[in-house]
C-alpha cells in the first residue's frame, strides 16, 4: 500500500509492481494534482560526461553544511543518472541544447550545471508522465483516488499492517490491509503561512507516523527559499538565478557580493535567504518588506522561453512583467529537510512502514537542500522504498485487521461533527501558520522558539475543539481540514522542540543565541517521538560520513 501519489508515491507504485507486487496507491487529491505538480525549476544529476556523481556528492554533504548522511547522498548521486534517463524514455521531454542533447541549467549550491529541466514546469511534466506508467500497469495497481488516510494500523507486534482510509466522495472509511505500507505524503508547509506550498501539503504522513511511534528526524531544518513573492509567499523559481536574474536591495546594491563573493545569487539557499533577511532586518529592503529579484539581466527571449510559468505568476500575482522590471520577493517557507527517519530502502522505525519523498528524511539534505535535489530524492528513494516493499511483501502473508477497527475513527469524526462553541479551524490554522512564520523561521532564538512552543501548545488544546460547519458526508473538506489541523500542530511542535533542541547554528536552523556551528557537540541528528500527549522526546543519532570531513563553508 502506498499512501500519496505524488512523485515519490508514483515512482514506489511502478518500482513496487515491477517486483511483481499487488499494490494500492491512495491519494487524497487526483494524482496529478498533488504537489509535485508544482516543482519547477528542475531535477539534478550528473550526467554531463564533464560532471562526476562525486561531484555531485560533495555540493549536497557541503549544501547540507555537513549532516546530510553521506552513504545515502552517495546513493542518490550515484543512482541519479540512470534515474534521468529511465524518465526521458519514459516520455519526460526535458529541454535539449542546440546540439540536441539534454541541456542544462545551474542551480545554487552546485559547482557544475546539472539541472536538467522542462521550461519551468519540471513537476508537471514527470509526474504526467509517471501516472501514464501508473495507467499502463493498471492490471497490478489499483488507484484510490481522492481517498484520505486518517491513521496507519499495527498489528500485536507494533508492526505497521495498513491504514484506515475515507472516501472523500461519500464518507464512508474501511480498513485497507497491506503486508508492507509506503507513506508518500509530501511535507508539511501548511504549518507556515505563507508558504510556497500547496493547500494539501499538511504534514499528514510525518505527524501518522510520529503517532503510531515512528522517529522523526531534522525536524528543526525548515528551508526558507530565498525568492516568494512579497505578501502571498508564491513561488519564484531558483531557475531564475541560474539564468541569471540578480538580487538587489532597496540602495541599488547587489548585496550578495558581501554573502557570496564566488557563487553570489547560486549560493546555497540558507546563505541567500540570511542575506536577504539580514539585509531587510538592517533597513535596506524596500516599504513592502521585500528585495528586488531582477529578471530583467536574463535575455527576453530565454526568460519567454524557459521560465513562462513564473512571466505568469508575476503578471497575475504581483502585477509586475518581469521581463521589463524588477519583482519583490523574500524569503518564505518552502520545504521541509526533516521528516519520517528512513533508512536508504525507505525503512522506518516501525516495521513494514516505509517513507520516501518530502515525508521522509533519509537524510540526504541534512541542513539544507539544495535546489533541484528534491525531486531526484523522491524519485531515488522511492523507486527504492518500491523495490523493497515489494520484495518483502512477497514473503509475508496478507494481514487481517477487523474491519471493526474503523469505529474509533468514525467516532472521532462524529465528534468533529458535533462540536459547539470552538474556535474554527480555520483561525486556528492561520494563528498556527503566523506564530511558526515569526519564531521557527529564517532566524530563530531561544525567547522567541518557547513563545512559540507555548502557542503550539495552546493552539494543540484549542484545536481539540474546533468546530466545522459541513455536517455531511459528501466531500466534507471540512472534517478534512480538522483532521489536518491536528497533523500540522504535530508537525509544528516536533519542529519547535528540535529547534529549541540544536544549540548552535547549522544550514536553515540560524540561532541568533547561538550563532556559530559547533561540531563538537552538534554534528548529529536530533530525533524526535512521541510521548503520550506529552513534548515530544527528543533523542539523537550520528551522522554517517563516508569521505567528506566536515570543513568550513564558504561560497
Ligand atoms: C512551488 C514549488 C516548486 C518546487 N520546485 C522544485 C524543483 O524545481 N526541483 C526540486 O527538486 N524540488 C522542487 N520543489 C520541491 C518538490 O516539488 C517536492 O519536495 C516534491 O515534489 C514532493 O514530492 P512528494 O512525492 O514527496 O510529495 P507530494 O507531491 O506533495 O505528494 C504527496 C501525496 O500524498 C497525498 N497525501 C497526503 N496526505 C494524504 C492523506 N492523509 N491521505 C491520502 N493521501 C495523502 C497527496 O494527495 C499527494 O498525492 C518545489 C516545491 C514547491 C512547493
Amino acid at each position: 500500500m502506498i499512501i500519496g501519489a505524488g512523485l515519490a508515491g508514483q515512482r514506489a507504485a511502478l518500482a513496487a509492481a515491477q517486483t511483481g507486487a499487488s499494490v494500492a496507491i491512495v491519494s487524497k487529491v487526483h494524482p496529478v494534482r498533488s504537489h509535485s505538480v508544482a516543482a519547477a525549476g528542475g531535477i539534478n544529476a550528473a550526467l554531463n560526461p564533464e560532471d562526476t556523481w562525486e561531484s555531485h556528492a560533495f555540493d549536497t554533504v557541503k549544501g547540507s553544511d555537513y549532516l546530510g548522511d553521506q552513504d545515502a547522498i552517495e546513493i542518490m548521486c550515484r543512482e541519479a543518472p540512470d534515474e534521468i534517463l529511465w524518465l526521458e524514455h519514459a516520455g519526460v521531454t526535458f529541454h535539449r541544447n542546440e546540439t540536441g542533447h539534454l541541456g542544462t541549467r545551474a542551480f545554487g549550491g552546485a559547482s557544475a550545471a546539472r539541472t536538467y529541466y522542462v521550461a519551468d514546469i519540471t513537476g508537471h511534466a514527470i509526474l504526467h508522465v509517471l501516472y501514464e506508467q501508473l495507467m499502463k500497469h493498471a492490471a497490478q495497481v489499483d488507484r484510490y483516488e481522492e481517498w484520505f488516510t486518517t491513521d496507519l494500523l499495527q498489528d500485536d507486534t507494533g508492526r505497521c499492517v495498513g491504514a484506515i482510509c475515507r472516501d472523500l466522495r461519500d464518507g464512508t472509511t474501511q480498513v485497507f490491509d497491506a503486508k508492507s505500507t509506503i507513506l508518500a505524503c509530501g511535507g508539511a508547509g501548511q504549518a507556515y503561512k505563507p508558504t510556497t506550498n500547496g493547500l494539501i501539503v499538511t504534514g499528514d504522513g510525518i505527524a501518522q507516523a510520529f503517532r503510531i511511534g515512528a522517529k522523526l528526524m531534522d525536524m528543526e531544518m525548515i528551508q526558507y527559499h530565498p525568492t516568494t513573492l512579497v505578501g502571498n509567499g508564491l513561488l519564484i523559481t531558483e531557475g531564475a538565478r541560474g539564468e541569471g536574474a540578480q538580487l538587489f536591495n532597496a540602495e541599488g546594491e547587489r548585496f550578495m557580493e558581501k554573502y557570496a563573493p564566488n557563487k553570489l545569487e547560486l549560493a546555497s539557499r540558507d546563505v541567500v535567504s540570511r542575506a536577504e533577511q539580514t539585509e531587510i532586518n538592517e533597513g535596506r529592503g524596500f516599504p513592502d518588506g521585500g528585495i528586488a529579484l531582477d529578471v530583467t539581466k536574463v535575455p527576453r527571449r530565454r526568460t519567454l522561453e524557459a521560465l513562462r510559468e513564473i512571466v505568469n505568476i508575476g503578471r497575475d500575482f504581483a502585477g509586475v512583467d518581469i521581463t521589463r522590471e524588477p519583482i519583490h520577493i523574500r524569503p518564505g517557507q518552502h520545504y521541509i529537510m526533516g521528516g519520517v527517519k528512513t533508512d536508504v530502502d525507505g525503512q522506518t522505525t516501525i516495521p513494514g512502514l516505509y517513507a520516501a519523498g518530502e515525508v521522509a528524511c533519509v537524510s540526504v539534505h541534512g541542513g539544507n537542500r539544495l535546489g533541484a535535489n528534491s525531486l531526484l530524492d523522491t524519485l531515488i528513494f522511492g523507486r527504492r522504498a518500491g523495490e523493497h516493499a515489494g520484495r518483502l511483501a512477497k514473503d509475508l502473508s496478507m494481514p487481517s485487521t477487523p474491519a471493526a477497527r474503523v469505529a474509533d475513527t468514525e467516532r472521532r469524526i462524529r465528534d468533529i461533527m458535533n462540536r459547539q462553541g470552538g474556535r474554527r479551524v480555520s483561525a486556528i490554522k492561520d494563528e498556527l501558520g503566523e506564530t511558526m512564520n515569526k519564531y521557527a523561521a529564517v532566524f530563530r532564538d531561544e525567547a522567541g522558539l518557547q513563545t512559540c512552543h507555548q502557542i503550539v501548545r495552546r493552539l494543540k488544546d484549542e484545536a481539540e475543539n474546533a468546530t466545522i460547519d459541513d455536517r455531511g458526508t459528501v466531500f466534507n473538506q471540512d472534517v478534512i481540514g480538522a483532521l489536518e489541523l491536528g497533523y500540522m500542530l504535530d508537525c509544528a511542535e516536533a519542529i519547535v522542540v528540535a529547534a529549541l533542541e540544536r544549540k548552535e547554528s547549522r544550514g536553515a536552523q540560524s540561532r541568533t543565541d547561538y550563532p556559530g556551528r559547533n561540531d563538537e557537540e552538534w554534528l548529529k541528528h536530533i530525533d524526535i517521538s512521541v510521548n503520550g500527549g506529552d513534548v515530544p522526546k527528543v533523542s539523537y543519532s550520528p551522522v554517517t560520513i563516508t569521505k567528506w570531513q566536515p570543513e568550513e563553508r564558504t561560497y
